[in-house]
């Protein structure tokens, strides 16, 4: 046995496996030529925040669209951010957006699939096996450094170029065997440092798939790999992890790009093929004329689960995340209007190398053509799964009759040319309220020619002879015969070419009875919003408003 053999067994002395071991339990796997396995790996802090989404979505489309794999591993090794419940949490929300892990850990906490556990913290054995395998190899060692030792090392590194545990510094690096015994005999806690085969006068590159090739000073710091509780840091763990679990493909935020250099040396160190990076920019959100990162504190458009309490369906979700994420996706949206989002050619060298640019109004333009080309049901049935939770009183007024609301939901809906009024299902409350009289408020103000007399006049002569059973034909002849009696034309040309003649046309009529049938001067279709309420609720309403206007006048 040489020293570092006797090293290995005494720091490591229950590990009784090898990477052999592990290499054989996790085989490379059987996939089709070019199928990428990609993964989302959060730390469970019960936070997902939009960049999580976002980095979820780059890797699930890439894994989808080459018949790979998408798998989620939990990050639990910096046990002060973990916060109970989080990981459920955080998986709800994903399945919320329609992304539900191929393997991994599943939305119910459960784990699924021949390269677990994907929990970090249960995977502490096979870390330190590789560790050990490290040790003895001589590319690891024990450091004794206490935090005042490390502070003291940074203090006197403040003017230097390359700070860190390295050169001269790293204390710990050369002690002999019977050194580190009698320190481990004494009591003293250690970590696992890297001993970095790194040069201060070698540079590196490397291809990112979307920033193309990145050229580094080779990684000479002797990092950490096993923190004292024998738990390791993501450097550590990131490499054996990727490796055991063969994703071909990391796409994370382009704050790792620093890390790149130490992460190709410990895939080396280790003997393993590494892996394709995909480092994407931070989002952003314009301010002030600026620009900024989206923030947890200022922004609620941060967290994942805004978009899920505001009721924006998955596939608006998701349709805009692409618009972000690939510039030529709304140009290949145009020619294939029906296609589903997957058959969409995704790729990384479209993406933006500076930072997509968050815009909540495309977000919202976005979801309202999707849920425009949604079919009624459709939208009542997202949209009463939404309020069960988040808007009882919707639910509840859905429940009364559900075919009322679906009809209310399709009034100019399945046509050619749709309307686009709802962003989302929170728009619906108050984009319906005058459908129902538990939450229609009257409101009198009209616009146009439509002046309360007018108004007294219209709806005079139109409360004795509407009709809700009227085909739409019959009921807009209705309203024209209404104008010349109140001195209006049913002609609106006519009333542009000479507007003296007239007090208004049949659009300021039609406005009259629009403002008293639902509070409102623009609303969909007028005809489909009369026959939808019936005699009763049209009657006491017209009646209601006349009132009004008599004794405005
Ligand atoms: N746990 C890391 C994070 O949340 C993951 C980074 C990665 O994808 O490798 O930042």
């Amino acid at each position: 046995m040489n020293d570092f053999q006797k090293l290995a067994e005494l720091l490591f002395p229950n590990i009784t496996k090898t990477p052999d071991d592990y290499e054989k339990l996790y085989p490379p796997r059987n996939l089709k030529e070019g199928a990428r396995v990609t993964r989302l790996a959060p730390s469970p802090t019960g936070f997902l925040h939009f960049g999580h989404l976002y980095a979820c979505t780059i890797s699930y489309r890439s894994a989808k669209s080459t018949d790979g794999v998408f798998f989620v591993r939990i990050e639990d090794t910096d046990q002060k951010r973990k916060v109970e419940g989080a990981v459920e949490i955080m998986l709800e929300s994903l399945a919320a957006f329609g992304i539900i892990p191929d393997e991994g850990v599943m939305p119910d906490g459960s784990q699924k699939g021949a390269y677990g556990p994907y929990i970090q913290t249960e995977r502490k054995e096979i870390y330190q096996t590789y560790a050990k395998h490290l040790v003895e190899q001589g590319f690891a060692y024990p450091c004794f450094c206490t935090e005042e030792e490390l502070d003291d090392i940074r203090a006197a590194q403040e003017s230097e170029d390359i700070k860190g545990y390295y050169g001269k510094y790293a204390k710990c690096r050369n002690l002999s065997y019977d050194e580190i015994k009698a320190n481990i005999d004494a009591g003293m806690t250690w970590t696992l440092r890297l001993r970095s085969p790194g040069d201060v006068n070698n540079r590196i590159t490397f291809d990112d798939m979307i920033k193309g090739k990145i050229e580094m000073a080779e990684n000479v710091i002797d990092v950490v790999l096993l923190k004292t509780n024998g738990i390791p840091t993501y450097h550590f763990a990131h490499v054996i992890d990727d490796h055991l679990m063969r994703t071909t493909h990391v796409t994370r935020g382009d704050e790792w790009i620093a890390s790149v250099p130490l992460h190709l040396q410990l895939f080396r160190c280790l003997g393993f093929k590494p892996v394709k990076y995909i480092h994407f920019a931070t989002i952003m959100k314009e301010d002030n004329g600026g620009k900024r990162k989206i923030s947890k504190r200022k922004d609620p458009e941060a967290a994942s689960t805004y978009y899920i309490s505001e009721g924006y369906p998955a596939a608006s979700f998701n349709e805009y995340v692409m618009t972000l994420m690939n510039s030529n996706f709304e140009d290949w949206r145009r020619v294939n209007r029906d296609a589903d989002i997957s058959a969409f050619p995704f790729s990384f060298k479209k993406m933006s190398v500076s930072g997509a640019l968050f815009d909540m109004a495309k977000l919202n333009d976005v979801s309202k053509n999707v849920i425009s080309a949604m079919n009624a049901d459709e939208v009542f049935s997202l949209s009463y799964e939404w309020a069960k939770k988040y808007n009882p009183q919707l639910a509840s007024l859905y429940e009364k009759d559900k075919a009322y609301a679906t009809a209310v939901l399709n009034i100019d809906r399945e046509n050619k040319k749709p309307r686009k009024d709802i962003a989302k299902w929170s728009d619906i409350p108050n984009y319906i309220s005058y459908m129902y009289d538990e939450t229609f408020t009257p409101c009198y103000e009209l616009n146009g020619n439509a002046t309360p007399e007018l108004a007294a006049e219209v709806l005079e002569k139109y409360i004795d002879i509407v009709n809700t059973e009227d085909d739409k034909e019959t009921w807009f002849e209705r309203i024209k015969s209404l104008c010349a009696p109140c001195g209006c034309t049913p002609n609106v040309k006519e009333y542009k070419q000479n507007p003296d003649a007239f007090r208004g046309h049949v659009g300021d009529v039609s406005t009259v009875i629009r403002v008293a049938l639902t509070g409102r001067t623009n609303t969909p279709d007028l005809f489909a919003i009369t026959a939808l309420l019936g005699e009763e609720k049209t009657k006491q309403r017209l009646k209601a408003a006349l009132e009004y206007y008599k004794e405005e006048k």
